[in-house]
């Protein structure tokens, strides 16, 4: 797929729940198969993670979002953000601060153009060089987080020792918002443990306005879901933008 130049990337809006406004984005990767068709992550990502094809696979996203990042400040946006996801295995089998810092300069952009969600996955591994990773990735401004935070380990111990700076809130407690009770209360926990560690907190899977009001009301200041937008092709979320910072000046 990659030698074929099947893979493209599609950006999800992370917007600022009160207003609504766009803050970064999220990349995520679309596989379209001349044989099969679309196919979504979850069907090809852990394959890929197994054959080990996911580090290759990985720096093409790394290459092809900063590529993007910059074609659009070329084109006057500005500098978006962009979070892309790193799997456990690009932590394990290569130097990836080494990589990013690379890449970065290849395109000219800063450290805080770019976000790196991983999983817990990545902690519970703990390769010996994961803290150093992260330092270097820290150093160079680059933002760190985890993704789906509570579906997995939520290795509270790993938290406090890793220099991350936020966490986000899995979908699948989104999902009984706010009418479910253990949903709702795994939310606050969450919501509470970013607080008390002075950790960022972005919720995914934002379906509804009374999602967006729970989550406004617990003091999550950003999230993402289909309410604002599903990834977006790199000229649709360009427009978008635009759009707004016209809005803004006028
Ligand atoms: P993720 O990083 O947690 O991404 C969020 C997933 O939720 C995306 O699915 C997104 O399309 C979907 N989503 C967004 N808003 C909503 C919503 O409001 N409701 C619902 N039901 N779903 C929503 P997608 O694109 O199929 O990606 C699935 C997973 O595949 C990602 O989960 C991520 O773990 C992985 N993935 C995606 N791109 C990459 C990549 O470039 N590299 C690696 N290693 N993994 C990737
Ligand atoms: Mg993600
Ligand atoms: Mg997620």
């Amino acid at each position: 797929a990659l030698d074929n130049a099947e893979f493209r990337l599609v950006y999800q809006p992370q917007v600022d729940l009160r207003r609504g406004r766009i803050v970064a984005a999220e990349a995520l990767i679309r596989w379209q198969s001349h044989q099969l068709g679309e196919l979504r992550p979850d069907l090809f990502i852990g394959h890929a993670e197994t054959t080990g094809d996911i580090v290759r696979i990985g720096d093409w996203v790394l290459r092809e979002a900063c590529r993007q990042v910059r074609e659009w400040q070329q084109q006057g946006l500005g500098i978006v953000r962009v979070a892309i996801n790193v799997s456990y295995r690009q932590f394990v089998s290569e130097d990836l601060a080494a990589k990013v810092r690379r890449t970065l300069q290849e395109h000219g952009l800063p450290g805080s153009a770019l976000e790196l969600e991983f999983t817990e996955r990545v902690l519970i591994e703990d390769a010996p060089a994961t803290l150093r990773t992260f330092a270097d990735l820290r150093q160079m401004g680059v933002v760190l987080t985890i993704d789906d935070f509570g579906e997995g380990y939520s290795a509270l111990n790993y938290l406090r020792r890793l220099p991350i700076h936020g966490l986000k809130l899995s979908q699948l407690f989104m999902e009984g918002v706010p009418d479910n009770h253990s949903d709702v209360a795994v939310c606050e926990a969450v919501c509470g443990i970013a607080r008390s560690l002075g950790l960022g907190l972005v919720a995914e899977g934002v379906e509804s306005e009374a999602q967006r009001r729970f989550l406004l009301e617990l003091g999550v200041p950003v999230g993402q879901g289909f309410l604002f937008a599903p990834g977006l092709p790199p000229d649709e979320f360009a427009r978008r933008l635009l759009a707004e910072q016209a809005g803004a000046r006028g």
